[in-house]
């Protein structure tokens, strides 16, 4: 569904991606994990449309997305949980969901909400609270409810269990086995390397912009020294 050939991409005139090609199919669950600065952020940047490509093709369900701006890129149905989470701090759990769904032309449907809500009962609680007032896990779960909003077919959830409480962790990965069961495609950026093998149905692994190692997750969960591969010391 999503195929990158050959990216480069990077900030001002600095080059950051050097030649990257992957893929993600319908319904797969994938992850991308690397040492810090290997460019796992910026991959994902680019392909929300926030980092603009310098060379390369990436297409999404076969229509090219060189040209395409961020908000036409969730209208065809990517959507992202940023690092950091970003969420609007003086503004509602209920009023930060809403602006997930502005993308789509029906705006941000009740139904939506619902099905957000019942991914996360906790938010409901939250619902009415600003969201600088919220744990760093219920504000993941906010960043992950925006980005559903926007009904997409490709989420990138970017540093999901970073910061947050093992309890909340396991709240997030039961969230996405469910959408995972819906058909969702899932690209995870995820420093916890035993959650990311357990959950993917397969791996890319990057260092300093480029693809250094991809298989499936069973594959890397044998290889002993994917660890010192991740740590750039293989
Ligand atoms: P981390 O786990 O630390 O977030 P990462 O694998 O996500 O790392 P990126 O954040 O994509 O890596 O960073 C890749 C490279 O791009 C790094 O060398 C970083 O310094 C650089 N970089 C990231 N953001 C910017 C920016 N806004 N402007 C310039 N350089 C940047």
């Amino acid at each position: 569904m999503l195929r990158i050939e050959g990216l480069s991409c990077g900030y001002g005139a600095a080059t950051v991606l050097h030649e990257l090609s992957m893929q993600v199919e319908r319904g797969e669950v994938v992850a991308l994990i690397g040492p810090n600065g290997a460019g796992k952020t910026t991959t994902l940047q680019c392909i929300a449309g926030h980092v603009p490509a310098k060379r390369g093709k990436t297409t999404f369900a076969d229509e090219d997305l060189t040209a395409r701006a961020p908000q036409e890129r969730v209208r065809m149905g990517i959507a992202i949980s940023p690092e950091g989470r970003k969420l609007f701090g003086d503004m509602t759990v209920r009023e930060n969901l809403i602006v997930g769904g502005y993308s789509r032309p029906s705006g941000a449907t009740a139904a939506n909400l619902r099905r957000v809500l019942d991914l996360f009962p906790r938010l409901e609680e939250r619902f009415g609270s600003l969201g600088r007032t919220l744990s760093g896990g219920e504000q993941q779960m906010v960043a992950i409810g925006r980005a559903l909003m926007a009904e997409p077919r490709l989420l990138l959830i970017d540093e999901l269990s970073l910061g947050l409480m093992p309890k909340n962790v396991d709240i997030c990965y039961q969230a996405l086995r469910k959408l995972r069961g819906a058909g969702i495609a899932i690209l995870l950026v995820e420093q916890n390397l035993t959650k990311a093998l357990e959950f993917s149905d397969r791996v890319y692994v990057m260092d300093t912009g480029r693809l250094v190692w991809s298989g499936t997750s069973g594959e890397a969960r044998s290889r002993h020294d994917l660890a010192d591969l991740i740590l750039g010391h293989a």
